[in-house]
């Protein structure tokens, strides 16, 4: 390149920059209004509502989705000379689409690498299969018309019908196993998956390296996050010196409590979970389920405290062993892992759960006391609603609430609130524990989340020239529960009110 053309790019990027920097703070405000204008048209207001297998969809993911498939399309039919060279293509692009989908041996991994939460992970990975299923699909039809003959003993032929055949059982069996049995489903997904990235490179072995490349491309990634992943498990749960991990299986009204003692200290930031393998039983032996962490501390922690609702499995096979009274049992984790809300930020934090979706909150609760505490959050105001069917699971977590509890020297209950909804209870307005009160019925969320978003609760100096902070709304809990809420929330964008569903959702 000329040098008086570099020196004219760097002076003229330099008055770009300086330019840039002096507006800063607009450009800064109209992202912050295109945001709240995004959230108001595309993200909150939901296209399809929830139904058994579809939805809810907002209409931003709807357009997301369309993109994506159009982005496909237009690959497909960008310049094509003949049905059967889409057909190729088609078989191409599908590979492509597998790749992320078959790049590591857990969505927990690619999700953290990423950065993502698990639901939106499992969210792309069932886009992704589906739009690459479509294009096989289109691959074997363009085979079947434009081919006079099909023969097996062409073991080209033939791995590409096992492949085919493994990815379409993916496909169609997943929903009915899924039901069945967790363990069976995901098990069996991964074998397909892995019989599919086989098949698919036999049937390619003798084609030109361009459509094999992507299957090295997916054993590579697959490979190293495979490494990575169980490099992190092993470095985790043995220091030199030390024993493995130890869980203290415990129970108390039906649900289950496990303070895990570890071999190494460990970091977790509010909300993140693990990933847990404990042999309590012999189909144990091939199980890991994911539980969020309950305890928090600034630092690292020694051990990690799980609240556990015993289901029909592995849950409940632990309920039965914590009635045992047994020694603390071996347990290897993996994680943590998941994304963590910015519940510093926000003036008012309102955490909403029913049932054991407490779990997911309690790690907040302890950050939020500490942050409030010690000076480091903006948060002046953050009340606790959760919806319980009978007290029983209350009394359970009363001693993980009062641990969470355990730092908190707040004022009169003008910043911390708790107010635990029994819908079969009689009592009203009962206090339990420390600072929580006890109400029958269910919980008024629109009243709550007007007053909230209002700061009725939130003691002002100044009260007019204040600017009012920001609001995070967080939620575990029903399905039902959480689409009252997009749709209560959705009403008060304007006044900086945002949304957060937790990684853990309880049934
Ligand atoms: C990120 C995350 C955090 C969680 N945190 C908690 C928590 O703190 N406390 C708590 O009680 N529960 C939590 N869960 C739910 C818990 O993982 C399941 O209830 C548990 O795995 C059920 O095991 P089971 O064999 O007894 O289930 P089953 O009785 O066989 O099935 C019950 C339900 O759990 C689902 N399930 C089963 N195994 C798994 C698995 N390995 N991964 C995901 N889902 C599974 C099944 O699809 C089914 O819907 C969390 C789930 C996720 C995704």
């Amino acid at each position: 390149m000329e040098i008086t053309l570099t020196f004219g790019i760097a002076v003229g990027g330099i008055f770009l920059s300086l330019a840039l920097f002096k507006i800063r703070h607009r450009i800064r405000q109209f992202l912050k209004a295109f945001l709240l204008w995004t959230n108001k048209h595309f993200v909150y207001p939901p296209l399809l509502r929830r139904h058994r297998y579809l939805g809810p969809w907002s209409r931003a993911d709807v357009l997301l989705q369309s993109v994506y498939f159009a982005m496909n399309v237009l690959c497909l039919i960008y310049k094509v000379s003949s049905i059967s060279k889409a057909g190729l293509r088609a078989a191409n692009l599908s590979l492509i689409n597998l790749i992320p989908l078959l790049s590591g041996p857990s969505f927990n991994v690619l999700a953290d690498l990423l950065g993502i939460s698990l639901s939106k992970f499992r969210r792309f990975h069932r886009l992704a299969g589906v739009m690459s299923f479509v294009l096989l699909a289109f691959h074997v039809i363009t085979v079947v018309v434009s081919r006079t003959s099909f023969s097996l003993h062409v073991p080209e032929n033939l791995w590409g019908l096992i492949g085919g055949s493994s990815l379409c059982l993916l496909m169609l069996s997943l929903p009915l196993l899924r039901e069945l049995s967790y363990e069976v489903f995901i098990r069996t997904h991964q074998a397909l998956a892995v019989l599919a990235a086989y098949s698919i490179w036999r049937h390619l072995v003798s084609q030109p390296l361009l459509p094999r490349i992507y299957i090295y491309i997916f054993a590579g990634i697959c490979l190293l996050t495979f490494l990575l992943q169980y490099g992190f498990i092993i470095w985790r749960n043995k220091a030199v010196g030390r024993s493995f991990p130890r869980a203290s299986i415990t129970h108390m009204n039906d649900t289950v409590k496990i303070r895990l003692t570890l071999s190494r200290p460990l970091k977790v930031k509010a909300g993140q979970h693990i990933g847990l393998w404990t042999p309590v039983s012999f189909w144990s032996f091939w199980q890991s389920h994911p539980f969020v962490v309950t305890s928090w501390s600034e630092g690292e922690q020694s051990a990690l405290d799980l609240f556990i609702e015993p289901r029909q499995g592995f849950t409940q096979k632990l309920l039965e062993y914590s009635k045992s009274n047994r020694p603390p049992r071996l347990a290897l984790f993996s994680g943590p892992h998941g994304t963590s809300a910015p519940v510093g930020e926000y003036e008012t934090v309102l955490m909403v759960a029913s049932g054991f979706g407490i779990a997911a909150q309690l790690s907040y609760l302890r950050q939020l006391i500490y942050g409030y505490n010690a000076c480091k959050t903006r948060t002046r105001r953050v009340h606790l609603v959760w919806q319980l069917e009978t007290l029983d699971i209350g009394i359970a977590v009363e001693s993980l609430l009062n641990d969470a509890l355990a730092d908190d020297t707040l004022d009169e209950g003008y910043i911390l609130s708790i107010s635990i909804y029994i819908q079969s209870g009689k009592a009203d307005r009962v206090p339990f524990g420390r600072r929580a009160i006890v109400y029958s019925g269910t919980a008024d969320l629109t009243t709550i989340l007007q007053e909230e978003a209002e700061g009725k609760y939130i003691k002002r100096v100044q009260e007019e020239t204040e600017e009012r902070g920001g609001m995070l709304v967080m939620v575990s809990g029903t399905d039902q529960l959480r689409d009252q809420l997009r749709d209560e929330v959705r009403g008060y964008l304007d006044d900086k009110v945002s949304l957060w569903e937790l990684e853990y959702q309880p049934a």
